[in-house]
């Protein structure tokens, strides 16, 4: 195995410079205390929090400042930006060329919500033209916006946000994985979680309580970076690693709610010492291995190859064979004391091609 630096990377928060209810300081504040490595904030057509300084380090958490451009659909989590964009609902190819014209890159965010009837009278904001090209990847699994749309009744709402939270969210949307692993076939496309943190508050009577705080979701879900250098206190290298494993996918991202999920490790290697990462390319040959290491007894590798699960076990250490070409990931699920096995850790994609 590689020596790698895993840094934990928590992505699509929205501050009071834009629809959330938190300012930087109260952002990185929680950040820090759930043991956060990096922020992203993605608020709502603006940079103002980059233009205030906002960006770098704070103590040991880096904050980096992207937008979330979109306004009644196609959002776009973009980032590496010097200039605001304008959103285009009916032409999103517009805004990833614009933001790659920028040397940016991003992420279609929320790409299946469906919405409730219950929350902001049914409106959603799903992703709706799969024609596009040249966006980095999908936000395949977002906290708040899928725990809307799985509650049925206020009351159903009540009881899993007082005792069962996580459950509504128990893993990404249906059409999420196999729709990557098709886009997949194509060329890379990064796979990553998000919160979509906007820490609303709910008034009752004389008391006001926030829904969804961001030191909750900040222990609830994120990607875990993983480089093979560690980040320094300057910021501009740490900002470019950052990007750069974004873009290429050097992550995984986990239900940390579950179990801490920060030692899993996976990656390949192969007979002419060429090594991967998630989100790499390795050349097949006969050697070609990939391995995994999942940090818990209680969790079940899973090899999702082309898109059909090809292997399954309740194992810590593997290294499995490649016997053939083909575009290789790493899932584990987690089984808890009492219940079945639940999705908790999906890595980027290793494709091993020939040579
Ligand atoms: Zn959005
Ligand atoms: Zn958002």
């Amino acid at each position: 195995m590689e020596q790698l630096f895993c840094y934990s990377c928590h992505m699509h928060v929205h501050s009071t410079f834009s629809d959330g209810h938190g300012s930087p300081e109260e952002i990185l504040s929680a950040a820090q205390k759930a043991g956060i490595d990096i922020v992203c904030l993605t608020d709502h057509h603006t940079l103002e929090p980059l233009r205030r300084g906002w960006e770098g380090w704070h103590g040991r958490t880096l904050l980096l400042v992207g937008t979330e451009i979109g306004e009644k659909a196609n959002h776009y989590l973009a980032f590496n930006l010097r200039r605001e964009l304008p959103a285009n609902d009916d032409d999103p190819q517009q805004v990833i060329d614009a933001v790659r014209s920028q040397g940016g890159f991003g992420f279609l965010a929320h790409p299946f919500e469906r919405g409730s009837s219950l929350f902001l009278n049914g409106s959603h904001f799903p992703w709706n033209n799969w024609q596009v090209k040249g966006y980095a990847g999908l936000e395949l699994w977002n906290y708040c916006s899928q725990w809307r749309e799985a509650v049925r009744s206020y009351r159903h709402g009540c009881y899993h946000y007082l005792f069962n939270r996580h459950r509504l969210v128990a893993s990404p949307p249906p059409q999420a994985l196999p729709t990557w692993d098709k886009l997949c076939r194509q060329r890379p496309v990064v796979g990553i979680c998000g919160s979509d943190a906007h820490a609303l508050p709910l008034k009752a009577g004389p008391f006001t309580a926030s829904v969804f705080p961001y030191p909750f979701l900040f222990r609830s879900m994120n990607n875990h970076l993983l480089l093979r250098q560690p980040l320094r206190p300057g910021q501009q290298q740490a900002r470019a690693l950052v990007y750069q494993a974004l873009r290429r996918g050097n992550l995984f991202f986990a239900l940390d709610a579950l179990a801490h999920p920060q030692k899993f490790r996976c990656g390949a290697f192969n007979g002419s010492g060429e090594k991967a990462l998630p989100g790499e390319k390795i050349t097949f040959d006969r050697q070609a291995v990939l391995y995994a290491f999942n940090p818990s007894p209680r969790g079940t590798i899973r090899i999702i190859k082309n898109g059909e699960l090809v292997y399954e076990k309740k194992i810590q250490n593997l290294y499995f064979h490649l016997l053939s070409p083909g575009i290789y990931r790493v899932e584990v699920y987690y089984t808890p004391r009492f219940g079945r096995p639940r999705p908790w850790i999906y890595a980027n994609p290793i494709y091993a091609q020939r040579r």
